[in-house]
């Protein structure tokens, strides 16, 4: 009688979060993850850089019932935040790229609005029962919940990737002391022998199922605040904020009969695909914040954008000419007033360019 109970909240859940626009939806029990040895070694090694955040409240990360105690379930959400190509032809020309899901509305707004729409509803559906929203900034680890709940399997590039679907999804969780039914078929590998997204990774990041976050696009241009190692400057490429090229390649982002089911909510639409390089470098505070409103990007503060749009714009000069990007470089990396890791990446850039003019000057065939 319990089961069916359970059976029938869970219908009654998945219901719900349909009429909430969300693109999947699947429940898990509430239990230590399976996987808490091999993070706790990847901590261990250091891959997570200055993430320290991902240390604090490891209980919590590795166990929902540390955070809500009673907990019995964990309802995972998925919101599909792109489609495949041509309608996000990446921008060209002297423009720094943005990852797909910055490239919309905020994900954590959008999302906790409806994640906390639902725990309302559900709370006066299922009444005695608790239930606390998390997207993204909670200690939850949503990729192995939401795996566990069926959403889908975790690929080499360490994406939750469902096979129909893809893996552009960003990923909500509802701990709840509600007993719910749960997928007990989780989706096997479909990787197979495939590789295409560690030979495709531009700084070497990835090997299988695991990602060394330190050697990440992602995270340089995002998490990390500091000044980014000159060895990681040419596989940045034009990239500015993310970088999405493991998830690109990956065959499971082509469209499918599914996709085309699972349509790209709204509020993700991408309003643009990256910004003009000279005009990041010319950036007041102002502008970040108009430029940047109601987006994910705001977790980049002006000097880390800045930083960003030199790295890229010193590889946008190595191959074009283009004297006001220049003088602007020249500009930041002489300007007391600038943020010292914006002038130290600008006396990079400038010197990386000087080396590599000579070397082509070396290279040219001489005359006499
Ligand atoms: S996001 Fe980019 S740099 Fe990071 S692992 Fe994927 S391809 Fe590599
Ligand atoms: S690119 Fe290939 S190996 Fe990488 S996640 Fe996709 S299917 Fe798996």
């Amino acid at each position: 009688m319990e089961d069916h109970a359970a059976g029938v909240a869970a219908r009654r859940v998945f219901d719900r979060c349909a009429e909430l626009g969300f693109a999947l939806s699947g429940v898990a029990s509430a239990e230590t993850i399976e996987h808490h040895r091999e993070l706790i070694a990847w901590l261990e090694a250091g891959r997570h850089g200055q993430m320290e955040y991902l240390e604090s409240h490891l209980a919590q990360r590795i166990d929902p019932r540390k955070k809500l105690l009673g907990a019995q379930s964990v309802i995972c959400v998925a919101d599909r935040y792109a489609a495949s190509e041509p309608e996000m032809q990446a921008p060209r020309g002297r423009t720094g790229r943005i990852a797909r899901y910055a490239r919309g509305d905020d994900y954590h707004r959008v999302m906790k609005r409806r994640l906390h729409e639902l725990c309302d509803a559900l709370a006066c559906e299922f009444n005695g029962h608790e239930f606390v929203a998390c997207v993204d900034t909670a200690p939850v680890l949503e990729r192995e919940h939401a795996r566990r709940a069926g959403l889908g399997y975790v690929g080499k590039n360490t994406m939750l990737i469902e096979p129909g679907v893809g893996s552009y999804l960003l990923l909500g969780e509802i701990i709840t002391t509600l007993p719910l039914e749960t997928n007990s078929q989780p989706y096997d590998d479909h990787c197979g022998s495939c590789t295409r997204c560690l030979d495709a990774c531009p700084t070497g990041a990835l090997t299988p199922w695991s990602l060394d976050a330190t050697e990440c696009i992602s995270y340089h241009t995002i998490e990390l605040r500091g000044l980014i190692d000159e060895r990681w400057h040419a596989g940045i490429g034009d990239w500015i904020f993310g970088c999405d090229v493991c998830q690109e390649v990956c065959p499971h982002n082509g469209d499918t009969p599914r996709t085309l089911a699972a349509p790209v909510h709204e509020a993700y639409r991408p309003r643009r695909g990256g910004f003009d390089l000279l005009e990041i470098l010319n950036w007041s505070q102002d502008d970040r914040l108009a430029a940047f409103t109601r987006s994910a990007m705001k977790r980049a503060k002006l000097w880390m954008m800045k930083r960003n749009a030199l790295i890229a714009a010193g590889n946008y000069l190595v191959r074009r000419r283009d004297p006001d990007l220049l003088n602007r470089i020249a500009q930041l990396a002489a300007d007391a007033a600038e943020h010292e890791v914006v002038r130290e990446t600008a006396r990079q850039v400038l010197q990386k360019l000087k080396s590599s003019s000579r070397e082509e000057h070396d290279d040219a065939p001489r005359s006499g």
